[in-house]
């Protein structure tokens, strides 16, 4: 090795150790660090006194971000909202929850995933109101934005439940309207009693929208009581408009098959009647193969124990459900707090 390779190895090493040095300083206040658009890494702690704070924020913002308070759930304006976007800290603008892991958990707070990226947000054990929760702040400025659970959606089962007073908003671009025209798609299944199967469903992140009504059956514009009868045909269904670029047809029918009981004929639990049969209505040829495919899989490895008795049919048409049997649970939970997630078999008593 020559003299001047050397003195260049010694440069790439010093600087080396240099950018590691540096790195682990960086690293113990990774709480107050955030990566730049070249992903850098750049220290942006943000400080203020109360008065400051009260200055820049609203009351209820000061309240929620500064003292930990909590938003009333249902009231705020990020809950139903999922258009494409970055949720930033009200408080300071420190990017914090992508709307890609954004779904519903129907608590009534805007539910995500996971934080934008790593070190977005700090965690802190919180026993306040008698409860050992993990309070999740904003990295950079320390507001408290909400907690976070281990009762989320795959793959990282977490639960950001955040106060929509702690958030800003700000879309992806000019086309405000979640994705564009033509890149989404729909499915349709049926597995017992909608208002838990659309509940379920609503909160994988990817589900753009839910609806439950009625298809497969003989009557046109049933209604809930004649479907109840068990004398339509129809089974009731949730019709779903989903991202394929976040979630795939696949992975939905594999969490179809995982909801319910495929082989029960003709009821799930306590419901009995053809309308809580399991079914997959297919709006394609693409979506019947892969849900024969999903349900021979599943089948063969005998995951259920028993045949599955799932139907897969073409898509007919779909009967949007009375206006109240829609996000049923949501409303339920809105109105009584709780958390019902049961149909319990009294579903067509109501
Ligand atoms: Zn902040």
């Amino acid at each position: 090795m020559r003299s001047s390779q050397k003195i260049s190895l010694l440069i790439v090493v010093g600087v080396a150790l240099l950018a590691w040095g540096l790195s682990s300083l960086a690293g113990r206040r990774v709480e107050t660090s955030s990566l730049t658009e070249e992903g850098k890494l750049m220290i942006k702690k943000v400080e203020k006194t109360d008065e400051e704070w009260k200055a820049l924020l609203t009351p209820e913002q000061f309240r929620v971000l500064r003292r930990k308070g909590t938003e009333r759930a249902f009231t705020g304006i990020y809950n139903d909202r999922y258009e494409p976007g970055l949720y930033v800290c009200a408080a300071c603008g420190n990017p914090l929850f992508s709307s890609e892991t954004k779904y519903d958990h129907g608590t009534g707070w805007p539910s995500f995933a996971d934080a934008v990226r790593p070190g977005a947000v700090t965690f802190h054990e919180d026993s306040s109101f008698m409860m050992n929760r993990t309070e999740v702040r904003c990295a950079a400025c320390g507001s408290h934005l909400g907690h976070v659970f281990d009762d989320g959606p795959p793959p990282t089962g977490r639960r950001y439940c955040i106060n929509s007073v702690a958030l800003d908003f700000k879309s992806a671009g000019a086309d405000k309207d979640a994705v564009p025209a033509g890149k989404t798609e729909t499915a349709i299944f049926a597995a017992g009693c909608f208002w838990g199967v659309e509940d379920k469903f609503r909160r994988v992140p990817g589900v753009l929208s839910t609806e439950v009504g009625y298809t497969g059956g003989r009557t046109k514009n049933p209604t809930y009581k004649q479907v109840c009868s068990n004398t339509t045909g129809h089974a009731e269904a949730v019709r779903l408009v989903f991202d394929p670029g976040r979630v795939s047809y696949e992975d939905l029918v594999r969490l179809f098959f995982k909801l319910h009981d495929p082989t029960q004929l003709n009821r799930q639990g306590p419901d009995v009647g053809t309308q809580y049969r399991s079914a997959v209505f297919a709006l394609d040829k693409a979506q019947e193969e892969t849900a024969q495919r999903v349900k021979s899989e599943l089948d063969r490895s005998g995951a259920f124990g028993r045949p599955i008795v799932t139907e897969i049919v073409p898509a007919a048409e779909f009967y949007l459900a009375e206006e109240y049997h829609q996000q049923y649970f949501e409303k339920r939970r809105r109105r009584d707090g709780g958390n019902p997630d049961e149909c319990g078999g009294d579903a067509c008593g109501r």
